[in-house]
C-alpha cells in the first residue's frame, strides 16, 4: 500500500476542492480530518434512484421525474411566477418558481428536456412541483439516476449541501482503501449482531435503494446502533477509567461502627428505615478501604438522605479526621447546618460554617478552626473549596443535590480536597432518581446506593389535575387552608427558559394572588432575584412569616418546609414529569394531609395528559423516572443540565438507554482481554483533550 496515500487521519486539505479557507470553515464545525466527515451523519435521504413516470406520481411524493417543456410563461396572478409545463408522455406536470432570473426564464424553451427532483403537490391545474431542483438536459442526455440514496447533511453554515456530499464521497473512497480500525472485538459484534464500523459508515452515507428508511428515521437501524453503541461505550469507559484511577489513589481508612456513630444514631428522635440502615452500612464498608470512596446516594425526595450523610460524617469524626458537607445554595447549606447542630452539639463534635455571604471576622474564625483541625465537620456552599480554605485533615466530602454537577466538577472537587497522594472519600446525594440504565451512563464513575423507602407515617400527597378555568376555586382552597395556619406554594411555569418572561409570569400571579388573598401574606421568588434576596424570602416562608409563596421553578430542590401542605402548579402541561415530581416533593413533609393541584390550559394534548396521569397514579420517584423515559419520544433529549450527562454526537440516551447493559458488558470484556482498544475507543469519540475526563 502507498505509505503516502491519504488516510482517514489526513487533514481535510488532502481532499479535492478543500483549500485553507474551506478547511477553516469546516474546522469551525469540528471537522478536522478526513475521518471526521464520516461521523457527520445525514439528517435524512432523498431517493433519486428511480425515474418516476409523471402519470404515476401522487401528491406527497418527493421524487425524480423528467419531461419535455410544453409551455413556459411568466404570470402575474397575485404573485409573479414562472410556470413551466412538462410532459413525459404518461402525464403532465407544472414546475412553479417564485424567484427566478431572466436566464432561467430563457432556459425553458419549448421542446427542451429537463429532469426535476422535488415535492409533488396538487396545483390549480394538475400536479406541480414548487422550486424543484432541476437540470436542463442536453440533446440525448439521460436524467442522472443514482445507485444509492442521496444523503442530506445537517445545515452547515458556509458549506453547501452538494459540496459536503462530494467531500463525504471522497472520504468514503479513502475509507474503502484504508478502513478505520475496528475497535470492537468480533465476539461483541457477533453477540449484538451489529455490522463493522466501516460497513455501518458506508451504509449510512450511501444507503442502497431498498433501504428501510422508516427504520433509519427512528435512529435504531443496526448501522446507527453500531455507532451509538461505540459512542456510549467510549463515554462509559472514560468514566470507568476515572473510577479505576481512584482505586489506585490512597485515602484515609475509617473504621465502621464506632461508638460515636452509634451514639449519634441512638440519639435520633426516630428509628432509621431499613433502607437508611442498609446505605449507612454500604458507606461504612467503603470508608474502611484505603482508597477513596466514590459513592452516589439516590433517594426520592423526603427519603431522609441527610441523616445518612450525617452518619457518614460521624464515622469520619470518630476516625479523627474532618468531613465537609457542601450544598448548592446558601439556603440548603443553612438547612443542613441547623440539622447538624441539633444532632452533633451534644456529642462534643465541633462544627464550622463557611459561606460566601459571611462576615469577614466570622469567616476568619471558621478558617482558623478548619485549618487547626478544631472543626470536625465543616458545612457550607461552594465557598468550602475556594482559595484560602485549608483543611487540617479532610477525609470525607459530602455533596448534596449533586445532579447540578457534571463529572468534571466531581473530579475537580476531589482533587481540591487532596493532599499529596491521599484523596478524600466522596459521597454525593441526588434527589432526582433516574432509571437504572441512565444511571449506568451518567454515574459510571460512582458506586450507587439507593434509599427506596420513605420514613413511616408519611401520608402520600394527593394529586389532582384541573383546567385553569377553575383557578378561582383553587384560590378559595388556598385561602381556607392558609387561614387555618397552613402554607402554600404557587408555582409558575418556566417559559422558554427566559428569565424575563419567567419573571413576568410570576409577577402576574403575584399581583393576582395579593389582590384575591388580601388577608394573607404573599411572597415571591424568581430567577432574576439576587441569591441573597431570594434566600431572605425563602427563610421568611420557612419560619412562617409568609403564607403563600409565589415562585418560578427556581424554588430550591431540597427545601424542607414541613408546614407547607399545598402545592399549586400553573401550566403544568408544559412541565416535564421529573420536574413536576420534584415540585410535588416540596409538600407532604409534615403531619397535615398535603395536596398538589396541577392547573393546566385546555385543550390538553395527549402527551401532557399521560404525564399528569402518571403523577396522579404514583408518588414513587423511581416509577416516575421510568415512565418519564418511556413517554419521551426518541429525539426528545433529556436535559443534560439536570443529569450531568454529556452531549453525544450520535447516541441519544433516551432512545438508546436500553443499550447500556450491553455497553457495560462489552466494557468489561474489552477491559479484561482487549485493553489496548480501550484507549483508542475513548480517543476516537472523546478526543485526546477530553481523555478520561481530565479536561
Ligand atoms: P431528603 O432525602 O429529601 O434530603 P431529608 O433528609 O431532608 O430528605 O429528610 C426529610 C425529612 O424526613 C426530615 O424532616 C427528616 O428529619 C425526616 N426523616 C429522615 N429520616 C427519618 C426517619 N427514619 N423517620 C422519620 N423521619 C425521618
Ligand atoms: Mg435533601
Amino acid at each position: 500500500m502507498d505509505e503516502n496515500a491519504p488516510g482517514l487521519s489526513s487533514p481535510l486539505t488532502v481532499l479535492k476542492g478543500v483549500g485553507p479557507a474551506l478547511a477553516k470553515t469546516l474546522s469551525r464545525l469540528d471537522l478536522h480530518r478526513v475521518g471526521d466527515l464520516l461521523f457527520l451523519l445525514p439528517l435524512r435521504y432523498e431517493d433519486r434512484t428511480t425515474l418516476h413516470r409523471i402519470g404515476s406520481v401522487k401528491p406527497g411524493m418527493r421524487c425524480l421525474v423528467s419531461g419535455e417543456v410544453l409551455l413556459a410563461e411568466t404570470v402575474y396572478r397575485g404573485r409573479r411566477s414562472l410556470l413551466v409545463r412538462i410532459s413525459d408522455g404518461s402525464g403532465q406536470m407544472t414546475l412553479r418558481f417564485f424567484y427566478f432570473s431572466r436566464q432561467q426564464e430563457a432556459q425553458f424553451t419549448n421542446g427542451v428536456s429537463v429532469s426535476c427532483f422535488g415535492d409533488v403537490r396538487p396545483g390549480p391545474v394538475g400536479l406541480e412541483m414548487v422550486h424543484p431542483e432541476y437540470r436542463v438536459l442536453r440533446k440525448d442526455q439521460q436524467p442522472v439516476v443514482t445507485d444509492a440514496l442521496t444523503p442530506v447533511y445537517p445545515m452547515t453554515e458556509g458549506v453547501q449541501q452538494g459540496r459536503l456530499r462530494n467531500l463525504v464521497a471522497q472520504a468514503l473512497t479513502i475509507m474503502k482503501k484504508a478502513p478505520p480500525a475496528e475497535l470492537l472485538p468480533a465476539e461483541v459484534l457477533n453477540e449484538l449482531d451489529l455490522p463493522t464500523l466501516s460497513a455501518a459508515l458506508q451504509y449510512l452515507h450511501s444507503p442502497p435503494p431498498d433501504t428501510d428508511l422508516a427504520s433509519i428515521e427512528t435512529g435504531r437501524h443496526p448501522c446507527q446502533m453500531r455507532l451509538s453503541f461505540e459512542e456510549l461505550l467510549a463515554h462509559y469507559m472514560s468514566l470507568r477509567h476515572l473510577r479505576n484511577l481512584a482505586n489506585q489513589e490512597g485515602a484515609q481508612p475509617l473504621e465502621a461502627g464506632s461508638a460515636l456513630q452509634r451514639r449519634f444514631i441512638d440519639s435520633l428522635p426516630y428509628t432509621l428505615t431499613g433502607a437508611q440502615n442498609r446505605v449507612i452500612a454500604e458507606i461504612g464498608a467503603d470508608l474502611q478501604e484505603p482508597h477513596p470512596m466514590m459513592r452516589l446516594i439516590q433517594g426520592d425526595v423526603g427519603s431522609g438522605k441527610t441523616v445518612v450523610a450525617a452518619a457518614a460524617c460521624a464515622q469520619a469524626v470518630a476516625g479523627g479526621v474532618q468531613a465537609a458537607v457542601m450544598a448548592p445554595t446558601e439556603l440548603l447549606a443553612e438547612q443542613h447546618w441547623s440539622s447538624f447542630c441539633g444532632w452533633f452539639k451534644d456529642l462534643g463534635i465541633e462544627l464550622a460554617w463557611l459561606s460566601g455571604s459571611q462576615k469577614k471576622s466570622q469567616r476568619q474564625t471558621s478558617l482558623e478552626a478548619i485549618s487547626s483541625g478544631q472543626a470536625n465537620i465543616v458545612i457550607g456552599t461552594h465557598a468550602l473549596f475556594q482559595e484560602g480554605v485549608e483543611f487540617s485533615n479532610l477525609a470525607l466530602v459530602v455533596i448534596d443535590e449533586q445532579h447540578r454537577f457534571g463529572v468534571h466538577q466531581r473530579v475537580a472537587l476531589r482533587d481540591k480536597g487532596a493532599s499529596g497522594k491521599v484523596h478524600p472519600h466522596q459521597l454525593v446525594m441526588t434527589a432526582t432518581p433516574i432509571p437504572r440504565t441512565l444511571a449506568m451512563a451518567a454515574y459510571a464513575d460512582l458506586d450507587t446506593s439507593i434509599i427506596d423507602e420513605l420514613p413511616p407515617g408519611r401520608q402520600p400527597v394527593t394529586t389532582i389535575a384541573l383546567p385553569d378555568t377553575r383557578r378561582a376555586e383553587v384560590i378559595g382552597r388556598v385561602r381556607d387552608a392558609c387561614s387555618d395556619g397552613q402554607q402554600a406554594y404557587w408555582v409558575c411555569p418556566l417559559i422558554d427558559e427566559s428569565e424575563v418572561l419567567d419573571y413576568q409570569a410570576a409577577e402576574a400571579s403575584y399581583q393576582m394572588l395579593t389582590e384575591s388573598l388580601a388577608s394573607l401574606r404573599v411572597g415571591m421568588v424568581h430567577g432574576r432575584m439576587k441569591n441573597s434576596a431570594r434566600d431572605k424570602v425563602m427563610r421568611a416562608f420557612k419560619c412562617g412569616e409568609i403564607d403563600v409563596l409565589v415562585a418560578t421553578t427556581v424554588i430550591e430542590v431540597g427545601v424542607d418546609v414541613p408546614n407547607a401542605s399545598l402545592m399549586i402548579i400553573e401550566n403544568s402541561e408544559r412541565m416535564g414529569l421529573s420536574q413536576l415530581h420534584q415540585l410535588r416533593g416540596r409538600v407532604g413533609r409534615g403531619a397535615e394531609q398535603s395536596h398538589c393541584v396541577m392547573l393546566y390550559k385546555q385543550p390538553l394534548g395527549q402527551l401532557a395528559k399521560s404525564r399528569l396521569g402518571v403523577l396522579r397514579e404514583t408518588n414513587d420517584g423511581f416509577v416516575v423516572a421510568q415512565r418519564d423515559l418511556e413517554l419521551r419520544g426518541p429525539g426528545e433529549l433529556l436535559g443534560t443540565k439536570q443529569t450531568g450527562l454529556p452531549d453525544y454526537r450520535i447516541a441519544n440516551l433516551v432512545r438508546d438507554a436500553d443499550l447500556m447493559p450491553a455497553v457495560q458488558k462489552a466494557a468489561e470484556v474489552i477491559h479484561l482481554s482487549h485493553a489496548k482498544s480501550e484507549y483508542h475507543i475513548v480517543s476516537r469519540w472523546l478526543g485526546h483533550a477530553h481523555h478520561y475526563g481530565k479536561v
